[in-house]
């Protein structure tokens, strides 16, 4: 058993004057591993104080002195990557190789957003005068568990390349995570304060951070629905927000896709973090007169995904994170049959030999109507739903009938009309034939997938305010 009894404030651990414990489990054996002792709204109001006493001598701090603890940052990281992927696996059932991978580049982020500050334009003339990038202020990170240190580490980076101190809140069932990462951030020597993390529930620690005024910008990723509630909280003091939320990308195959190439990969893009991903591409579209061999290769690439303990290699597909979110997956899967869609694999249950785990059959439902509420709804979970189309047009109005518009996804052997159909897309990324990396290219959704961007110029630009120096020449206009 393991338990976590601290906080992170003013560059210390501190036992938290919360007393509320939270269970660790395992979603792999869905046995109790540990507790976390949760801050409280006290412990909280503390972490702003101390980001807020940090704030003026860090915002003055050179681009020079930033990149040094940047560099400091990405050491300390890299130093424990093999333990923080340990717990990947552990704490929300992240396959091995995945898990290895993910936390190996959450240590780069700090190297790329050091790179991407020392490119950046903190003084510039716009018109005749000078326009001065200045922090944000005191920054509020809420994050969720479905890639819980990559997300801390992105924020926290770019909040200090900006020259912000900030309060994080990650999320309470990624606490194993938490405490390896904030280990990092305290062995990098970062000024008392610049950092603080308060682990607690969204509704005491959450909803502090995003109402107090001393919090001046908050940098969210979760549900829409948290981030509704949050950007309400916030505008009473005019916090800037930034919210990355959810998503129900569409996946367009066009008819001169290579279908046997595009549909392992469709299968991929939806069931990618054990289908609990942002950006899972759960909706797939092709053209109704290739359904039937659409059917037989995504069954195919269905089945060959294996589900499994994430210990073991070879295995792609673990947990879900608990049991509540496996109820939810399980409630999207009987809706799908109940609504008349074809099951074509999966279903409901657990697959064979692993009742103990949350695990999810890989499921992929044929002949889903664009109304069906698998079509509609972010399930979280791996369960694709394909849709069929008859035109082009039609091809893209489905995908753009969402109150998402986080990323899509096109396949065609002709980049011009792949680029064509990508530009009548409403999303923030859209990815040509299959799956690619870019973090310095913005990230981040159109319509109800949040507010703002991330990632390189235009996620530091979001940490900055504009300010202007008028008056250059010194003289009174005539
Ligand atoms: P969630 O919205 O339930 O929780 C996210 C965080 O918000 C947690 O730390 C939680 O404790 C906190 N929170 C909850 N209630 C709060 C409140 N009232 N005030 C302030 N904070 C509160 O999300 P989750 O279940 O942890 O993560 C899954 C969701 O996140 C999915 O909807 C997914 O699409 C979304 N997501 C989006 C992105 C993106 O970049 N767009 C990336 C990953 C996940």
């Amino acid at each position: 058993m393991r338990n976590i009894e601290h906080i992170y404030i003013n560059g210390q651990f501190v036992i938290p004057h919360g007393t509320e414990m939270a269970d660790l489990v395992n979603p792999t054996s869905g046995q109790l591993t540990g507790q976390v002792r949760l801050g409280d709204v006290e412990d909280t109001r503390r972490a702003i104080a101390a980001a807020r006493a940090a704030f003026p001598a860090f915002s003055r701090t050179t681009t020079a002195e930033r990149g040094a603890y940047l560099q400091k940052l990405h050491d300390a990281v890299a130093a424990r990557a093999d333990d923080a992927a340990r717990a990947l696996v552990e704490e929300y059932g992240g396959p091995l190789n995945t898990s290895v991978g993910r936390s190996r580049y959450t240590a780069r982020m700090f190297l790329d957003v050091k790179k991407v500050m020392e490119d950046h334009a903190f003084v510039k003339t716009v018109g005749v005068s000078k326009v001065v990038l200045e922090p944000v202020g005191v920054v509020g990170i809420i994050t969720p568990w479905n890639s819980s240190a990559w997300f801390i580490a992105n924020k926290v980076a770019t909040a200090i390349a900006a020259g912000c101190t900030v309060v994080v809140k990650p999320s309470e069932l990624s606490a194993v995570q938490n405490q390896i990462l904030t280990e990092c951030f305290h062995a990098a020597g970062l000024p008392p304060g610049v950092v603080n993390i308060v682990n607690g529930r969204g509704d005491v620690v959450g909803a502090e951070i995003s109402a107090h005024p001393g919090i001046d910008k908050i940098s969210f990723t979760g549900s829409t629905l948290v981030g509704k509630t949050i950007a309400r909280a916030a505008v009473d003091t005019m916090k800037r927000v930034t919210l990355e939320l959810g998503g129900k990308s569409a996946n367009v195959l066009l008819d001169d896709a290579d279908f046997a190439k595009a549909i392992p990969a469709a299968i991929q893009a939806c069931f990618m973090n054990n289908g609990q991903a942002c950006i899972a591409g759960t909706r797939l579209l092709v053209p109704a007169h290739r359904l039937e061999q659409v059917k037989r290769l995504a069954k195919e690439a269905a089945e060959a995904f294996t589900v499994g303990d994430p210990r073991e290699a070879g295995v792609a597909l673990g947990p879900i994170v608990t049991s509540k979110q496996y109820e939810r997956v399980q409630h999207y899967i009987r809706i799908g049959i109940e609504e008349g869609a074809e099951l074509l694999t999966g279903g409901p249950g657990k697959p064979q030999g692993l009742e103990a785990g949350y695990f999810v059959k890989p499921t992929v439902f044929a002949n889903v109507t664009p109304s069906m509420t698998i079509a509609r709804e972010e399930i979280f979970g791996p369960v694709l739903s394909i849709l069929t189309y008859e035109t082009e047009d039609e091809a893209v109005a489905i995908a753009n009938d969402t109150p998402y518009g986080l990323q899509a996804y096109v396949s065609s052997t002709d980049l011009a009309r792949a680029n064509r159909v990508a530009g009548r897309l409403i999303a923030g990324r859209v990815h040509i034939n299959g799956i690619h990396d870019d973090l310095i290219a913005p990230f981040g959704g159109f319509k109800q997938s949040g507010i703002g961007r991330e990632f390189g110029p235009y996620g530091l630009d979001a940490y900055l305010e504009p300010k202007v120096i008028l008056g250059q020449a010194a003289q009174y206009p005539d």
